[in-house]
C-alpha cells in the first residue's frame, strides 16, 4: 500500500500526474493528506479517482489501537498499530507552551541499553516515514477536538532514530516542510544513544533540530556497564561529535542523564560530568529512572537527585530535573507495548476505570 502521508507534496503531485490528473489535483490531495483525511472523504476529488486510489493507497497507515489517559496530568499514551500488526507507543503531553508528542522510530530497538524496556526483544523493524508522520496525524486528530494541535515533537519513543537514518531524515523533512505539517525544526528533539558517524552525517542535513544525547554516565567504565554503544564510541569521541553539531547548526544540545541508584548518582559523578561538558553549549536533563520490571535497576532517591542537581549548579552547569508525566500509565519507554504483547492491557484498563 502506498502511504500518502509519507510523501512530499511534490511526490503527491507526481502521483496525481501518473493518474492523468492535473497539478491542481496534486495540491488538493496534499491538503487532505496533511489534515489526515482518509481517501474516501476527499470530497473535491472525483469519485472514480478516489475509488482507484483506495485500491492501492492509504492516507495514514497507522491506527490507534488504544489510548490510556493519566488521571494525574492528562498525559495520553497511545498504542499505535502498524499495517502488519506491529505495535509502537506514543505519548502526548500537554505543557503550558503547547502539546508535545513523543513518537517511535522503530518497532523495538537494537541498542541494548540495560535500563530500557524497548530493547528487551531487539529490533523488529524500522518504521517508514509514513508510519512516523502517521503518529503525528493521529495525535492531531485527537487534539482537534479541543482546538489544539501538536506543536513539539520528541523522537524518544521506541527505537534509535539514527539507526533508521534515511527514514528519520525524510520524516523530519516532511514535518518541517512549509506545505507539510510546517513544524519548526527548533520545536523537534531527536534523542540518540550516540551513533557518532550518524551524528556527523546529521549535522550536514540542514535540519537544525535539538539534538539530545543519552549520556547517562560520567565516564566510559560506567557507561559501558549500561549502554553497549559505549563499547563502540568513547564519551570523548561522542562529545566531540556533539561539539561539531553545535558548531555547524548553532544549536544548544541536551545531555540526558538517568540517575540510577548505586551506579551514577553520587556528587562525585556530578563533578565528573561537569568536568566533561564544561564550556559546552548544552543543558543537562536529569531523568528519574522509570522502573522496568524485567530489570533490577533502582531509581536514585529524591535526596540523591537534589544533591546531584546542586552539585551541577555549583559547577555552573545548566541543568533541570525532567518532570515526570503519566506515571500511572506506564510512562517508561517500551513498557506499554510489552504490556500489550504480554496481555497486560486488561490489567491496565482495570486500573484506569
Ligand atoms: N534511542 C534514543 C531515543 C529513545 S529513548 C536514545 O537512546 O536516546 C528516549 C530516552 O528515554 C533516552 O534518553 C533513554 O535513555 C530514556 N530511557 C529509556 N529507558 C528509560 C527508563 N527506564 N527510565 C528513564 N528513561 C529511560
Amino acid at each position: 500500500m502506498i502511504q500518502l502521508c509519507g510523501m512530499s507534496s511534490a511526490a503527491l503531485k507526481d502521483y496525481m500526474k501518473q493518474k492523468g490528473q492535473s497539478a491542481f489535483r496534486g495540491d488538493q490531495l496534499a491538503k487532505w493528506v496533511v489534515s489526515g483525511t482518509p481517501i474516501e472523504k476527499m470530497s473535491n476529488l472525483p469519485a472514480a479517482l478516489r475509488e482507484e486510489m483506495r485500491g492501492e493507497a492509504v492516507t495514514n497507515p497507522v491506527r490507534v489501537r488504544e489510548i490510556f489517559e493519566s488521571k494525574l496530568d492528562g498525559t495520553r499514551k497511545f498504542l499505535f498499530e502498524l499495517p502488519d500488526g506491529n505495535l509502537v507507543e506514543g505519548v502526548l503531553m500537554r505543557y503550558r507552551h503547547g502539546c508535545t508528542l513523543c513518537l517511535s522510530t522503530q518497532v523495538g530497538c537494537r541498542m541494548g541499553c540495560l535500563f530500557c524496556a524497548s530493547t528487551l526483544d531487539g529490533c523488529v523493524r524500522d518504521l517508514s516515514p509514513g508510519e512516523m508522520v502517521g503518529q503525528v496525524l493521529l495525535a492531531n486528530e485527537i487534539l482537534a477536538e479541543s482546538g489544539e494541535r501538536v506543536g513539539n515533537l520528541v523522537l524518544m519513543g521506541s527505537g534509535e532514530p539514527l539507526d533508521n537514518y534515511d527514514n528519520t531524515v525524510t520524516f523530519l523533512r516532511l514535518v518541517t516542510a512549509p506545505d507539510g505539517l510546517n513544524l519548526s525544526a527548533r520545536s523537534i528533539s531527536l534523542s540518540t544513544c550516540g551513533l557518532v558517524p550518524m551524528i556527523d552525517r546529521f549535522s550536514g542535513e540542514g535540519l537544525p533540530v535539538t539534538l539530545s544525547l543519552s549520556l547517562h554516565a560520567p565516564d566510559d567504565a560506567i557507561r559501558r556497564r549500561i549502554m553497549p554503544i559505549a563499547k563502540r564510541y568513547s564519551i570523548r569521541e561522542t562529545l566531540d561529535a556533539l561539539k561539531r553539531y553545535i558548531a555547524v547548526t548553532g544549536r544548544r544540545v541536551i545531555i540526558e542523564y538517568i540517575l540510577i541508584g548505586g551506579l551514577n548518582c553520587e556528587p562525585v559523578h556530578a563533578r565528573r560530568l561537569a568536568g566533561l561538558i564544561r564550556g559546552m553549549q548544552c543543558h543537562v536533563n536529569l531523568i528519574p529512572l522509570n522502573k522496568v520490571s524485567e530489570r533490577d535497576l533502582l531509581p536514585a532517591t529524591d535526596r540523591q537527585v537534589d544533591a546531584f542537581l546542586e552539585e551541577l549548579d555549583r559547577s555552573h552547569i545548566s541543568a533541570t530535573k525532567r518532570r515526570e508525566m503519566g506515571n500511572d500509565i506506564q510512562g517508561a519507554c517500551g513498557q506499554l507495548r510489552r504490556g500489550a504483547i504480554h496481555g497486560m492491557e486488561k490489567q491496565l484498563r482495570g486500573e484506569q476505570s
